[in-house]
């Protein structure tokens, strides 16, 4: 991503909440990018995710020029070759545990049972083996998350986005996560953590800082 720069409007005003920002993120790096409330973590992740468009700047995804791209190939693109891990979720509430890790794997034309079994064993592995059939606000916080973490492994995506994975975790939940993370980085997957949390930041091997949508670090 080169020289992004992203204003909302509301109303009248306008707010610049990406600055200028360049980060380059390689195949199979393990990165965070690190900063406070507010300071548009968030708001990247949406953009490095095709969720979203930058006001203006370049972004190459895998060679692909995003902003030139169509919505079809964007779309494509999230569902084959993107996990995401939201912030707040966005779990389905009428569909169990597993029925919410199986979704992604749906998409991708993968049959029920093979989903089935392997959301199973994503949840298992996250320790939710024992709270399959439950809903979303059948489960605590942190169960939710990891949940949110299943959904995103599920159909283990070349690229991994991952917004305060570890925000509602307990400090061994919060390690284990992490675990996952390292576990799927050995394995070649590109992971993106974004955290405000200088422990998780550690963990990974680049560490990109953002402050007032300004970035401090070429992540080395
Ligand atoms: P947090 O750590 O609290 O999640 P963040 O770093 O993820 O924060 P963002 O969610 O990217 O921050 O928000 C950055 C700024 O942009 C904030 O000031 C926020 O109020 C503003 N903002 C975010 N989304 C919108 C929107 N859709 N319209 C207008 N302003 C927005
Ligand atoms: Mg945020």
């Amino acid at each position: 991503a080169k020289n992004i720069v992203k204003i909302y409007q509301n109303g009248a005003e306008e707010l610049k909440v990406l600055d200028d920002i360049s980060i380059q993120v390689f195949q199979s790096d393990f990165t965070a990018i690190l900063g406070p409330s507010g300071s548009g973590k968030s708001t990247l992740m949406n953009i490095l995710g095709c969720l979203d468009l930058p006001t203006a700047g370049q972004y190459y995804l895998d060679g692909m020029d995003v902003l030139k791209a169509r919505d079809n190939e964007l779309a494509e693109i999230r569902n084959q070759k993107i996990g995401f891990v939201f912030q707040k979720f966005n779990l389905m509430p009428r569909l169990s545990a597993i029925q919410n890790v199986m979704l992604p794997l749906l998409y991708r034309g993968v049959n029920e049972k093979e989903a089935g079994e392997t959301a199973k064993e994503k949840l298992s592995r996250l320790g939710l083996g024992d709270r399959l059939q439950h809903r979303p606000n059948e489960l605590s916080g942190g169960q939710q998350q990891r949940v949110a973490i299943a959904r995103a492994i599920a159909g283990n995506p070349p690229l991994i986005l991952a917004d305060e994975p570890t925000g509602n975790l307990d400090s061994k939940s919060s390690k284990d996560a992490m675990e996952i993370f390292r576990e799927l980085n050995s394995e070649g997957n590109t992971i993106v953590i974004i955290t405000h949390d200088v422990e998780v930041a550690e963990e990974v091997k680049k560490i990109f800082y953002i402050r007032d949508g300004k970035i401090y670090s070429d992540g080395g």
